[in-house]
């Protein structure tokens, strides 16, 4: 067969099964609204919940930090890539989050492919929730340790595999996300990190949703004080900080492991200066700020979660700002997704396998940008197809 026969029998099969992702193509910005074909839609489907990503303060500091500093880094850390603005930033995150220290990621994937193999070796267990994000789940992977999954949520089941596995194993890690990426809730976070403590087990925590999000957008570990029992919080800079890039907040001697055991640090280019300066400018503002946006952000959420309620979801409480609407079939997912496009509302189909087969979503954010004029516009398209 050759390359081009199996592409095609590829994406025929991709097809067949509603599958097909296609990009999308926005005029300009995202935030809370987009323009498409010269269209402006509600956007429900952008993770810049704060709308920092064009804030004239964020845009004004990635253009003096790209002037300071350049537009690229040029290298790794470890090469020539090391700039002092890297080490500012991770000095005002850890400082902001109350860890010892941070290390920037060039992504929120790259941290979770380099924390996680990185922490662990063949003679080590790793529990991990069925629902984390795929770079959680790769991270594990790529790990040489033995690797278990435990149902979402569930803390008995992790007791009782920590219970039956875990002294077997020389450490166990456990991995989570304090809000899901697709669902929305969280764990119970302070039983969790019980459990992790009273079995002696790492826990690292994947908090890109929750940052700017809870705890006065200090996450949920920062913001119930548990720092001290939590081997690493990752978080990105690319959602409700407006940037690009990620970190690991974690201990002095942890981020000396990450920079001579963490390969997507060691072998990829440092962040570029311009989104340093938008993450720091960021963090300034969620700092000052992040109570009242926690509070406009929780109001809106709410407000989307009635919506999709009225439209006859069941939509748990959510945890942060990720309203759940499940659809179920992948080809109705896809066709209420339309019809809301065609109201102004974009929200995309989520298939899998970014969620398990049969509950396709659409998964709608809020974003603290989100006026009540949107709101009720919204409501109104929701009305019109259910
Ligand atoms: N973790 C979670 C829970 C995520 O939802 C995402 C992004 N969707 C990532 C990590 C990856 O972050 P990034 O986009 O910075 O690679």
């Amino acid at each position: 067969m050759s390359i081009n026969d199996y592409i095609h029998e590829r994406l025929d099969r991709i097809d067949k099964a509603n599958l097909r992702r296609t990009l999308l193509t926005f005029d300009g910005p995202t935030g809370p609204h987009a323009i498409i074909g010269g269209k402006k839609y509600i956007n429900l489907c952008s993770n810049d919940y704060l709308a920092l990503a064009g804030d004239p303060r964020l845009i004004e500091a990635a253009g003096s930090y790209g002037e300071k500093w350049g537009t690229g880094a040029g290298a790794s850390r470890l090469v020539t890539g090391n700039l002092a603005c890297h080490e500012q930033l991770e000095h005002e995150i850890a400082a902001f989050l109350g860890f010892e220290s941070a290390l920037c990621f060039g992504s929120g994937y790259h941290a979770n492919t380099g924390l996680i193999p990185a922490l662990s070796t063949a003679d080590d267990l790793i529990l991990s929730d069925e629902l984390n994000h795929a770079s959680l789940i790769d991270g594990c992977r790529l790990s040489k340790a033995r690797r278990m999954v435990f149902r979402h949520a569930d803390l008995n089941h992790l007791d009782d595999l920590l219970r039956e596995h875990g002294n077997g194993a020389r450490n166990a890690l456990v991995v989570t996300e304090s809000i899901f990426s697709m669902d929305g809730d969280a764990p119970d976070i302070e039983e969790l990190v019980e459990l992790c403590v009273r079995h002696d087990a790492a826990l690292i925590v994947d908090e890109a949703h929750a940052l700017g999000v809870t705890g006065e957008g200090r996450g949920m570990i920062a913001g119930l004080g548990l720092q001290t029992r939590t081997a690493a919080v990752v978080g990105t800079f690319g959602k409700a900080f407006g940037s690009f890039g990620a970190f690991v907040a974690c201990s002095r001697q942890m981020r000396e492991l990450l920079i001579n055991a963490a390969r997507p640090a060691i072998f990829s280019t440092a962040l570029p200066p311009p989104a340093v300066g938008a993450a720091v400018a960021a963090i300034g503002i969620v700092k000052k700020e992040g109570a009242a946006l926690a509070r406009k952000l929780e109001s809106n959420t709410g407000a989307l979660a009635d919506i999709a309620r009225r439209a006859g979801y069941q939509v748990p409480d959510p945890a942060g700002a990720i309203v759940p609407a499940i659809v179920g079939d992948e080809k109705q997912a896809l066709k209420t997704a339309q019809a809301l496009f065609d109201q102004g509302v974009l929200a995309r189909a989520i298939r899998p396998p970014t969620v398990p087969k049969g509950s396709s979503r659409l998964r709608l954010t809020a974003s603290t940008g989100h006026t009540d004029a949107d709101m009720a516009k919204i409501l109104g398209a929701f009305d019109e197809f259910p």
